[in-house]
């Protein structure tokens, strides 16, 4: 099972990467995880990553397809893996169309978590911490018996600069800007499963699995 996993923050992507690890025994690849460790082994495209990145520029594609070709080829992908974070752009989704001609690998889809903006909104910007013990709350998940006020000791809740409405709303601005054309060129290639992300955890993953059936 070789997928991409996308979807905006708050859709519930992490737990859906989870169990779909667990269910295929995949590798999960995040561009993060894959940059720390060709770091930490020093491998010649860490290396000139690091270059980069310590100079606070970006690391440029070839080094960063290169090193998702080191991260692939690795024995635990030879049953598939789960990429997330990656690609972020057409060119990047180029290369590893490129990439994966040449390792013969087949993608079985490009899962597009969706989920409605008022909800990821709400999802994003319902934390709420405890001005006295720190103890974290959520306004839809984990809501206090008395609102505004801690279960554990009473004190006032207040909410992070962070998890405010307006950062929320730029983060999803910046997400929808940068994935659109990676959505369209998945969508083109008739690789794009978009999964309704606002159900029961069960449910979107059921979706998922039905998405990546063989004859869908
Ligand atoms: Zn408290």
């Amino acid at each position: 099972m070789n997928v991409i996993f996308m979807g905006p923050p708050g859709a519930g992507k992490g737990t859906q990467a989870e169990k779909i690890v667990d269910k295929f025994q995949i590798p999960h690849i995040s561009t993060g995880d894959m940059f720390r460790a060709a770091l930490e082994a020093k491998t010649p495209l860490g290396l000139k990553a690091k270059e980069y990145m310590d100079a606070g520029a970006l690391v440029p594609d070839d080094v960063t397809i290169g090193i998702v070709e080191e991260r692939l080829g690795q024995d635990d992908c030879k049953k598939g893996f789960l990429l997330d974070g990656f690609p972020r752009t057409v060119a990047q989704a180029d290369a590893l169309t490129g990439l994966l001609e040449k390792l013969k690998v087949r993608m079985q889809g490009v899962l597009n978590i969706e989920v409605d903006e008022a909800v990821l909104l709400s999802r994003l910007a319902g934390r709420r911490i405890c001005q006295k013990c720190g103890v974290s709350y959520h306004m839809v998940f984990i809501p206090p018996v008395k609102e505004g006020v801690c279960d554990k000791c009473g004190g006032d809740l207040y909410q992070r600069n962070d998890d405010s409405l307006e950062t929320a709303k730029k983060r999803l601005g910046v997400y929808h800007q940068q994935t659109q054309p990676l959505i369209s060129y998945y969508q083109k290639k008739g690789l794009l499963k978009s999964i309704q992300g606002d159900q029961a955890t069960d449910k979107v993953f059921e979706d998922i699995l039905v998405s990546l059936a063989p004859d869908s």
